[in-house]
């Protein structure tokens, strides 16, 4: 090896690179923790889709909850009970998409892959929380949180389908 030779930079320094950038003409340092527009979106982590982008939000106006699938899991239920009760949200949104990687994966067959690739058995997480039909998964996740004993029954809880070739998104009604 030469003494010229640089190693790669991984992404965490590019991304550090940029951040420098942004904080130099950072102006959002006044913000008030409380969402502006009194909004939680419960959203997939997919990496085509900015929501705050897609939905016309900007910084200080939403709760992002964002997780693979854009699941009604424990945590997002967490944040979004955290959203309501101490940040004062008063409306929730659940945004699942086409072509997502948890769409059409078989639990079992992937909890046993990564048995083998692993070689150890693993007893979290509990659940990948796959699914097969999109617009069923998104009225499961209306239904966990408008179900939970600690969100109120006057929070609108309104569950979409984003199409990633298009950018549109369709509601989808009980
Ligand atoms: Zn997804």
């Amino acid at each position: 090896m030469t003494v010229d030779q640089e190693l790669p930079l991984s992404v965490a320094d590019e991304l550090l690179t940029a951040n420098e950038t942004f904080a130099r003409n950072f102006k959002l340092g006044e913000l008030s923790v409380r969402p502006a527009r009194r909004v939680a979106v419960l959203a997939c982590m997919d990496s085509r889709i900015l929501f705050e982008h897609c939905l016309g939000l900007k910084p200080g106006d939403a709760h992002m909850i964002r997780n693979a699938g854009g699941i009604a899991t424990e945590d997002a239920l967490r944040s979004l009970i955290v959203s309501h009760h101490l940040l004062d949200t008063q409306e929730f949104i659940i945004i699942n998409h086409t072509d997502c990687g948890l769409l059409k994966v078989n639990e079992y067959e992937l909890r046993s892959h990564l048995n083998s690739k692993m070689g150890a058995i693993a007893s979290e997480p509990a659940n990948f929380y796959a699914f097969d039909d999109l617009e069923a998964n998104v009225r499961l996740q209306v239904h966990r949180v408008k179900s939970h004993p600690w969100i109120p029954k006057h929070i609108p809880v309104r569950g979409f389908v984003y199409d990633v070739k298009t950018g549109r998104l369709r509601e989808v009604k009980d």
